[in-house]
């Protein structure tokens, strides 16, 4: 057994040391200590601070984690989102609503009617009221494909608000430990 002395780190007593051991608790800070044997000096290395600072990197780097999900996430939305933009009478693109796709098929219900009794009333030749009628079609056709548009477009909405929320919880979650 072979006694050596090495300088405590935490506080910087002299403490007595088998050279086989390699971790030691100093007695007088209680610091728990690893022995580092080097070529020329023995020294210590406290070991709490070391584990400390092993954990801190382990809760940065799931932080930067969920941040990237949080980034591919908002991203996949985005583009998710790009996906469901319809284009309006104007040539502006923007996103469905139910009330704007029930709203825009009515109107365009009324204009098919409009124009079949307008056609009746002046009477005009057989294909001409028709077209009323293919109007309506096509009215009643967009009002239900917007309106599904609209909710699908909405529930994939409330779905993505609720992964970012507990994404960000996580995180905040992560920051504070
Ligand atoms: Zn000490």
């Amino acid at each position: 057994m072979k006694i050596t002395k090495v300088c405590c780190q935490g506080c910087g007593a002299d403490l007595e040391v088998d050279e086989s051991v390699r971790y030691v608790t100093c007695n007088y800070c209680h610091a728990r200590l690893e022995v580092v044997h080097d070529t020329s000096v023995t020294h210590t290395r406290i070991l709490e601070k070391l584990e400390k600072n092993t954990e801190r990197m382990a809760g940065n780097l799931r932080v930067i984690e969920l941040q990237n999900d949080l980034e591919r996430l908002d991203r996949e939305w985005a583009s998710r989102k790009d996906s469901f933009m319809v284009r309006g009478q104007h040539g502006h693109r923007h996103m469905p609503s139910t009330g704007g796709s029930v709203a825009g098929g009515i109107f365009a219900i009324v204009g098919g009617i409009v124009w079949m009794s307008f056609a009746a009333r002046i009477g005009a030749p057989m294909p001409f009221p028709l077209f009323g009628l293919l109007f309506i079609g096509f009215a009643i056709f967009s009002m239900v494909n917007g309106a599904s548009k609209a909710s699908s477009y909405e529930s994939e909405g409330r779905d993505f608000e609720q992964r970012r929320n507990s994404l960000i919880r996580q995180i905040e979650r992560e920051r504070r430990d």
